[in-house]
């Protein structure tokens, strides 16, 4: 935008697509949009969640193939979430609103990794402040709701998976980079997890011919989280008059402290 440019708006609560350092150092203006998007992409993540456990996907699939034959017993069986234990990565906002919408499923334990404990969150789930190397090993369902930046970059990785439960299933509604992609092929690929479902992957849209693409366990959405007809316009309201108000050298309804 050259020199010129006072205010970057944008339409999300992730703000690693912005090169923050430059944006300080030209005293560049930012508002973004929290809140607002958190129950749409908790909810997102919830589908996800049941999509890839309950292999829904893949079983929608079988009655349009004629794969769905007579009645066997153990036929399109998955892992549900009683009695679980669930594990999140980043009790944030998001976070917080899935294990609300979570408990209520019947899950027996929550536990969650950040840069601290947060007892005044966790304290609405019992969650449990534990290393990410715990949350691996423990949990039946990984949800990552953390920010991308460097400390998490590439955090769910070879070493992570090899760490999780054979029957657990891991679920990305983040950022995409949070998570080594190759290794999670070769976790899902292997059988070392049961199945992963991913809102978001690097890079965006996904090349149709990706290997996770191939996987019958993985299940894939094209960044849908906050997308709902309601969040989106309010989403687009608040990006407005964060815009307006950075023009006119007003507070920002919702501004990035830099
Ligand atoms: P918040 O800032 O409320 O939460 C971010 C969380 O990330 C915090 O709880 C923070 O924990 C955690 N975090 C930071 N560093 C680490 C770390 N090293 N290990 C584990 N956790 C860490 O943000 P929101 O909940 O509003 O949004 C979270 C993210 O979700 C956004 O940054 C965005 O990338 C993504 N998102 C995706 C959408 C989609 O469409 N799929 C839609 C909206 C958001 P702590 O406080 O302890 O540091």
């Amino acid at each position: 935008a050259g020199p010129g440019l006072k205010v970057i708006s944008t339409l999300s609560v992730g703000f690693d697509h912005l090169a923050l350092d430059e944006i300080k150092k030209r005293g560049i203006r930012v508002g973004y949009t929290p809140d607002v998007l958190t129950d749409a992409t908790a909810e997102l993540s919830v589908a996800l969640l049941l999509s890839a456990c309950r292999r829904l996907p893949e079983a929608a699939e079988q009655v349009k193939s004629g794969g769905w034959t007579t009645w066997k017993p153990l036929w399109m069986c998955g892992y549900g979430l009683s009695d679980s234990t669930v594990g999140i990565i980043g009790l944030g906002r998001i976070g917080q609103a899935v294990a609300r919408r979570l408990k209520p499923f019947g899950v027996r334990k929550f536990l969650y990794t950040g840069s601290g404990p947060k007892p005044e969150s966790a304290a609405e789930f019992g969650a449990e402040f534990v290393p990410l190397t715990r949350l691996a090993e423990e949990s039946d369902f990984v949800v990552v709701t953390c920010a991308l930046t460097p400390a998490t970059q590439g955090m769910c990785n070879k070493d992570f998976f090899s760490k999780m439960k054979k029957t657990s299933v891991f679920v990305n509604t983040s950022r995409g980079a949070v998570v080594n992609q190759e290794d999670l092929y070769e976790a899902l690929a292997h059988g070392r997890i049961a199945a992963a479902g991913l809102d978001v992957t690097t890079p965006e849209p996904l090349p149709t011919d990706h290997p996770l693409l191939s996987l019958k366990n993985c299940v894939i959405l094209p960044h849908i989280g906050s997308a709902t007809y309601a969040t989106r316009n309010t989403m687009a309201v608040l990006a407005a008059n964060n815009l307006l108000a950075g023009l006119r050298g007003e507070p920002m309804p919702h501004e990035l402290k830099l």
